[in-house]
C-alpha cells in the first residue's frame, strides 16, 4: 500500500534517512476503502468553556496546592503517533489499559497539541521549547540539528543533572538530538526499510530504559529520562494475543495495546525504585496519525487536528489528578521540566510551565502555534489557534484557511469573511512577525519544498 519513491538518486544520508519515514507518511498513499470508516475520534471537539469550568471546578484540587519540592526527578515518556482519541478521551476500545490508568491518576490535558506533524521536526522543537522553523537544521524531511541549537538537556547538564535517554529508531542516532545527554541509547539491529517501520521495538526499548534507570546516578542525584516508544508507526505490525480486528485503525489499535504492555511494565519498574514517590512522570506523543481524514494515512504534510491534538498526561507527587481543557502546546515541555528539576530556564524557552496549574492553579488561555517547515520533502504549512478559531496557512500564503473546531472539528468547512475569521487571520499575521525563521543550511533552493522529491 505504500508507494516507493518514483526515483532513488544518490543522497546523502540525511535525505536518505529522511525517505525512511517519508515515503510512510507521503500523503497520496491509497489505503483499502473500509479504512476510511475509521471510528470517528470521540473527544475530538473544540474545548467548551463552560465544560472546562464545569470539569475544573468539580475536578479541581482544594484551594491549598501542594508545594513545590526541590528533589524531584522528571521523566518524559513519549509514544510515537500516538492520537488524541485514546480510551481515557472517549474512544470505545480498552486498547491501552495501562495508560488510561495512569491518565486516571494524572492532569489529564484534553486539548494538546504537538509542535508539528512528523517526529523530526516535533521532537526539535519539544528539546529546544521553540519551533522548528526556529532551528538551526539541514533541511531534509529527516532534519539533522547543529550543535549552535540550544536543547534544554544542556542546561540541565550544566546543572549536574543527569540525563539519559533511549530511542527506538535509526534516525535518532546522528540526527543532533542527542545534545545534552550523558547516555544516549538507539535500540540495536533494527532493520533498515526506507517505505515504513517494520521493527518492533517496545521490549527492547524497555529493557534499555530499566537498565539506564539503574544507573547508579540515577540514586545519587537528580535526573530527566526520555523514552521514545515507536510501535505504533506504521507499518502496523501484528502482535500474539491481540487482535482488534483488520482494519489500519484495527492494527494501530494492537500496536497501542501492544506499546501500553511496556510503557506500563516501565512505570511498574519506575514505581519500584526508592526514588519512583519524587518522580515526576510526563506521557505525550510527537505527533498523531491519520486515517483518511482528509483522505491521508499515517503523518506529517497536513496540520490537521487528527495530525496535531495528541495525549499530554501530567504526574506531579502531590497533585491532584483533574482534566484541563485549556488548549497547550509541546512548546511547555521544556520549560515544565526544567522548572520541576528546579533549573533557571534558559531565556530561549517561548512555552511556561505548567508546573503550577498541573499543582492546581488556575490556568489561563494561551494561543497555540504549530510548525511545519519547508524541508525536502514537504511544503511549509503553520497552524494558529486562538480560541475555537483555527489559521491553517501554506506556504507565504496569504489567505490562509480559518476553521472553527467546536463546529466543525473534522474541519471541513473553511469559515471565509466572518469578523472573527478576519480577526483571527490579522492576529495570526501579528504572531507570525515575532517568529525568527531560519533557513536550513543545506537543503536549500531546488531542494526545499517538496523539490527533492519532485525531481
Ligand atoms: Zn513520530
Amino acid at each position: 500500500m505504500i508507494s516507493t519513491p518514483r526515483k532513488t538518486p544518490l543522497l546523502p544520508i540525511s535525505a536518505i534517512l529522511a525517505m525512511a519515514l517519508v515515503a510512510c507518511a507521503r500523503k497520496e498513499d491509497t489505503k483499502p476503502a473500509q479504512d476510511m470508516n475509521a471510528p470517528a475520534p470521540p473527544g475530538a471537539s473544540a474545548p467548551s468553556p463552560s465544560a472546562s469550568a464545569a470539569v475544573a471546578a468539580s475536578a479541581a484540587p482544594a484551594a491549598s496546592a501542594p508545594a513545590a519540592r526541590n528533589d524531584l526527578n522528571v521523566i518524559l515518556i513519549s509514544i510515537d503517533c500516538l492520537r488524541a482519541d485514546m480510551p481515557w478521551a472517549g474512544y470505545p476500545r480498552a486498547i491501552a489499559p495501562r495508560l488510561t490508568e495512569f491518565a486516571s491518576r494524572a492532569v489529564d490535558y484534553t486539548h494538546a497539541y504537538s509542535l508539528s506533524s512528523y517526529t523530526s521536526m516535533s521532537v526539535g522543537g519539544i528539546l529546544s521549547g521553540r519551533l522548528p522553523g526556529e532551528l538551526k537544521r539541514d533541511g531534509y524531511f529527516f532534519g539533522t540539528y547543529a550543535k549552535e541549537n540550544l536543547f534544554f538537556p544542556e542546561v540541565l547538564q550544566d546543572a549536574k543533572v543527569f540525563t539519559l535517554a533511549a530511542h527506538a529508531h535509526g534516525y535518532f542516532k546522528k540526527a543532533g538530538l542527542e545534545q545534552g545527554f550523558d547516555s544516549w541509547e538507539v535500540v540495536p539491529d533494527l532493520k533498515w526499510n526506507n517505505t515504513t517501520d517494520e521493527n518492533v521495538t517496545s521490549p527492547q526499548l524497555e529493557a534499555i530504559a530499566e537498565r539506564q534507570l539503574a544507573d547508579p546516578r540515577t540514586d545519587s542525584g537528580r535526573f530527566f529520562a526520555w523514552f521514545h516508544f515507536l510501535d505504533p508507526h506504521d507499518k502496523y505490525m501484528p502482535h500474539d494475543g491481540i487482535e482488534w480486528g483488520k482494519t489500519l485503525r484495527d492494527r494501530y489499535d494492537g500496536e497501542i495495546t501492544f506499546t501500553d504492555r511496556y510503557v506500563g511494565k516501565l512505570l511498574d519498574f519506575i514505581a519500584s525504585r526508592p526514588w519512583g514517590p519524587r518522580t515526576a512522570i510526563i506521557i505525550t506523543a510527537d505527533h498523531g496519525e491519520a486515517f483518511g481524514e482528509h483522505k491521508q494515512f499515517v503523518h506529517g504534510f497536513e496540520l490537521w487536528e487528527n495530525l496535531v491534538r495528541v495525549p499530554l498526561l501530567v504526574s506531579i507527587p502531590g497533585a491532584a489528578a483533574r482534566k484541563i481543557d485549556t488548549p497547550r502546546s509541546a512548546v511547555d515541555l521544556a520549560p515544565t521540566i526544567v522548572d520541576l528539576l528546579g533549573v533557571a530556564p534558559p531565556e530561549s524557552l517561548l512555552g511556561k510551565s505548567l508546573a503550577p496549574e498541573v499543582r492546581g492553579a488556575p490556568e489561563g488561555p494561551r494561543d497555540i502555534l504549530i510548525d511545519l517547515p519547508a524541508t525536502s520533502d514537504n511544503d511549509r504549512k503553520r497552524a494558529f489557534l486562538h480560541g475555537n478559531l483555527k489559521v491553517i496557512a501554506s506556504g507565504e500564503s496569504d489567505v490562509p484557511q480559518v476553521f472553527d473546531i467546536q463546529e466543525d472539528p473534522g474541519e471541513l468547512t473553511p469559515i471565509r469573511g466572518t469578523d472573527a475569521s478576519k480577526e483571527i487571520v490579522a492576529l495570526y499575521k501579528e504572531r507570525q512577525k515575532t517568529i525568527h525563521d531560519v533557513p536550513p543550511f543545506k537543503c536549500k533552493e531546488g531542494c526545499l519544498n517538496g523539490g527533492y522529491r519532485k525531481k
